[in-house]
């Protein structure tokens, strides 16, 4: 019906989040209905963003070199790391201002039913980190089933290390998503934090 084209970059798009095949659609006619610049600056961003962006070395953050600003940054209270899901949790955290040390991003969580375990998660340099002159690890994730189990894990696998392992929770609704926090909240969240060990 349609040229395989357009299909395909209806497809593609269907597949970011909350994007119904016929928002995709109207997007792909729409990106066609602009001038051809559109498209253009379109397929030039998504190069660059390929070539340039890619995960810091030590956090797991985005990054255009291969150490992110926020490890590189020498006010950062190097004692402190909070450990977040996502790019969109840290985002969420710095947002607030009051988090003043550093991250550690694991891009999801565990999710057995899912087939997500540890290996799945960015881990492999997590314990290096942590001896690096951590003297306290926040569990910042997610107060759902995942972002729980995530978090017992993390505080199972640190015991052995010399370090205070803490959890978010003050004002966090079950089941709530960092990402949606208002900043207050997740201030005092942080704030109120638990020491688990
Ligand atoms: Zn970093």
């Amino acid at each position: 019906m349609l040229p395989p084209a357009l299909d395909k970059v209806a497809t593609l798009l269907s597949r970011l989040p909350g994007v119904g095949k016929r928002t995709a659609m109207r997007w792909a006619f729409h990106i066609l209905s602009e001038p051809p610049s559109y498209a253009e600056g379109l397929r030039k961003a998504l190069g660059e963003l390929l070539e340039h962006v890619h995960f810091c070395r030590q956090c797991h953050h985005l990054a255009e070199t291969e150490v992110c600003g926020i490890c590189r940054d020498p006010l950062r209270d190097m004692s402190l790391l909070c450990i977040v899901e996502g790019v969109v949790d840290l985002l969420a955290i710095e947002r607030t201002g009051s988090f003043r040390g550093r991250y550690h991003v694991l891009h999801g969580a565990l999710a057995p039913l899912k087939g997500v375990g540890p290996s799945q998660l960015r881990l492999e340099n997590l314990e290096e980190r942590v001896r690096g002159g951590v003297t306290e690890v926040i569990l910042a994730t997610s107060a759902d089933v995942e972002g729980e189990a995530t978090a017992l894990y993390l505080a199972q696998r640190l015991a052995p290390l010399a370090v205070s392992v803490s959890r978010i929770a003050t004002g966090i609704p079950m089941g709530g998503e960092l990402e949606y926090l208002d900043d207050h909240t997740l201030s005092r969240a942080l704030a109120g934090r638990t020491r688990l060990t």
